[in-house]
């Protein structure tokens, strides 16, 4: 039986394809790839999502992280940046070319995309198209069922693997089309187009940019996790250079707290109902304290991160309920990698002009 590997976004678009083309009796298997940008909670719970997928919309999913590569390729894209901090056209490039080498180990013959002439600015124009099939190796071997009739016939249609007549001449920023096709799948359930990829949020965005910037001026790697903690909540970068996560909401709170990691330090209002707040030294900053003893010394030993404690502390005030702000004070317990606070802080909210230049 015939197989073609498709690049499934979990938007209307790529689930479309997919389904336009096992119509014709083509076996499909959906790759989702992942970065810190899209997708990355669902490798918490893959077994799940691959289980909606296929329950809803009747399609074969796999998941491939390419968190890493996805990281570098983000400082310099070679074809730039979109709007926002997306980089679209170098994003599909490597989404394709991955996609292209996994051919062989899922016995497909060619690939499938969701795409529509034209109908985003960046990376759907016509020749925009040509380049990410040239510089990902893919050209000839990516079928867009979805505008194919007005592009020159891929391989598999060439060989009759595909018959062309059942594919569509979809173009232009209209969702009509689309719309009207779904109808007829009975598919009424999708993802926003672009799959959730945070870097078309202009706030977010930026927040990665800046990140990036900061980190290439102080030399160090970006890091996936730091983008995570980044992405999870309300966001300061402290002046002795950690990272401070606040929930804004019960679920805001159980995504900071699922970001930690060794050598984090969580932070809760000992008294009162409040943000859960996720305190990151900067990397390689300090070896990891397990007793209190070793943390004062820690601490003595490092000045930087215990004026970040303190103003972590009255930022986690800041955003607590209103009986904090009028009681004026409150305590913070600290905790480090086990669950039982070290140690308790006391103090009073932040200012709000004295951390508005910490926020991100
Ligand atoms: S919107 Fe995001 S996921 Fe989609 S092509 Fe652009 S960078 Fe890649």
């Amino acid at each position: 039986m015939t197989t073609a590997l498709a690049l499934y976004s979990g938007g209307l678009d790529s689930t479309l394809a997919c389904r336009v083309i096992m119509e014709q009796n083509i076996r499909v298997l959906a790759v989702k790839f992942i970065s810190p940008f899209f997708g990355a909670d669902l490798l918490q719970y893959p077994e799940q999502y691959r289980q909606m997928v296929r329950r809803k919309y009747g399609i074969e999913v796999i998941l491939r992280d390419l968190t890493e590569p996805y990281l570098q390729m983000l400082a310099a894209p070679a074809h730039g940046y979109g709007k926002n901090f997306n980089p679209c056209v170098d994003c599909k490039i490597m989404l394709m070319g991955e996609a292209r080498r996994m051919l062989a180990e899922v016995g497909a013959e060619f690939l499938i995309s969701g795409e529509v002439l034209g109908q985003r600015p960046m990376s759907q124009r016509r020749d925009t198209l040509r380049v990410i099939e040239r510089d990902s190796g893919c050209a000839d071997l990516l079928l867009r069922p979805l505008c194919a009739r007005n592009l020159p016939p891929t391989k598999p249609e060439r060989e009759g693997l595909v018959d062309r007549e059942k594919l569509y001449d979809f173009k232009g920023r209209s969702r009509t089309p689309q719309m009207q096709l779904a109808a007829r799948f009975g598919i009424d359930d999708y993802e926003s187009p672009g799959g959730g990829c945070v870097l078309t949020d202009p706030n977010l965005a930026e927040r990665i940019r800046g990140h990036y910037a900061e980190t290439a001026a102080e030399g160090r790697p970006v890091r996936a996790e730091d983008i995570l903690l980044l992405l999870s909540g309300r966001i300061f970068k402290l002046p002795g250079g950690s990272i401070l996560a606040l929930g804004r909401t019960e679920a805001g709170n159980q995504r900071v707290l699922s970001r930690r990691i060794h050598g984090d330090w969580l932070l809760q209002l000992r008294d009162h109902p409040g943000p859960q707040a996720v305190l990151r030294p900067p990397a390689g900053s300090l070896p990891n304290g397990e007793t209190e003893r070793q943390i004062n010394a820690e601490k003595a030993a490092a000045a930087p991160l215990a004026a970040d404690l303190q103003r972590a502390v009255a930022l986690v005030l800041r955003y607590a309920g209103k009986a904090v702000r009028q009681q004026g004070r409150a305590v913070v317990e600290l905790c480090r990698d086990r669950e039982e606070p070290v140690m308790a802080l006391e103090t009073a909210p932040a200012r709000d002009e004295e951390f508005i230049p910490w926020r991100r």
